[in-house]
């Protein structure tokens, strides 16, 4: 480690994943983020591809660091997932969730649901339904006004407690979506096997759209199959209009991209409902 200079720490914070110290400082940083109130919630509208209106939310955590501004999921998720630290704050990230919905029932926003993330360590390390039960119970909201996205590459462990576990949400009443399609390798026996509502259509397959002419077959197949198995389909990643048409042409109801919001903060969407 290079690390001797009094100010060289500014230089690794361009590249977390290279610095072993760095990378253990922020987790013990990562230990008390909660706590000490660094996380905030960001929202990204999911829409008609029909009407155009905002339909639901996902909702995507944030990280603001008191030294390093907003650190991207995609560094600390991996890191709170090895590290169990998932476990707390995927619970934090469904209850904040949960108020939020209730809150923008009470202030008459037709907004269906917010949709949450959900690691699969979540569902191996808790007793997952249950946290869902007792944030139901606490916040007072509507089982209907949530879906869980679960990764494909989860849905593929496919063990029965993780089935078992699909169920018991199910029954409570929340929708479940997978994430990410198309990236894993999931068997139409095993997706079956569970009680899915969603597909959500991987960004990486939307990207070249329309022009891409396997990535139009391919998203044509997850939409064929997804219909043939009763689920109903999102697009994730959609920035331009030439892609909503495409989708929308292709018989998809919902996407979710930079064409209609990047994910902004709940004060910031409560403006886009009420525009
Ligand atoms: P994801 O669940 O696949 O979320 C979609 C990501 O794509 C988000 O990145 C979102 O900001 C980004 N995105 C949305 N629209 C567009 C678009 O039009 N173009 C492009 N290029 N990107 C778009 P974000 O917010 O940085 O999150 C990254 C990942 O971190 C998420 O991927 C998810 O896997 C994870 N993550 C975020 N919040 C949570 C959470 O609360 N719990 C868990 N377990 N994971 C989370
Ligand atoms: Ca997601
Ligand atoms: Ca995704
Ligand atoms: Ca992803």
């Amino acid at each position: 480690v290079k690390n001797k200079g009094k100010n060289n720490h500014c230089f690794y914070s361009d590249d977390l994943s290279k610095s072993a110290v760095e990378r253990f400082t922020l987790e013990g940083q990562l230990r008390h983020a909660l706590v000490r109130k660094q996380f905030e919630v960001y929202y990204q509208p999911q829409v008609s591809l029909i009407t155009g209106e905002i339909i639901g939310a996902e909702a995507l955590i944030r990280w603001n660091h008191p030294k390093l501004g907003l650190v991207s999921p995609a560094t600390f998720i991996p890191m709170a997932e090895e590290t169990g630290l998932i476990v707390q704050i995927g619970e934090w990230v469904l209850r904040e969730a949960a108020h939020q919905i209730v809150r923008w029932h009470k202030a008459g926003h037709a907004i269906q649901w917010i949709a949450v993330n959900v690691s699969g360590v979540q569902i191996m390390r808790s007793n997952f339904a249950d946290t869902v039960y007792g944030i139901l119970m606490e916040t007072d909201c509507n089982p209907h006004m949530l879906e869980l996205e679960i990764t494909e590459s989860t849905v593929m462990q496919n063990t029965e407690y993780v089935i078992d576990t699909f169920n018991r949400i199910k029954q409570l009443g929340l929708k479940l979506a997978i994430d990410d399609f198309g990236t894993g390798y999931s068997s139409l026996s095993n997706l079956k096997r569970l009680p899915l509502d969603k597909i959500k259509i991987d960004q990486s397959f939307v990207r070249d759209l329309p022009d891409d002419l396997d990535d139009a077959a391919i998203a044509n197949a997850i939409y064929a199959m997804a219909g043939s198995l009763g689920f109903s389909v999102i697009a994730e990643g959609v920035e331009t209009q030439a892609q909503a048409d495409f989708l929308s042409a292709m018989g998809c109801k919902e996407g979710q991209g930079y064409l209609y919001s990047k994910p902004v903060t709940a004060t910031e969407f409560s403006k886009l409902l009420t525009k």
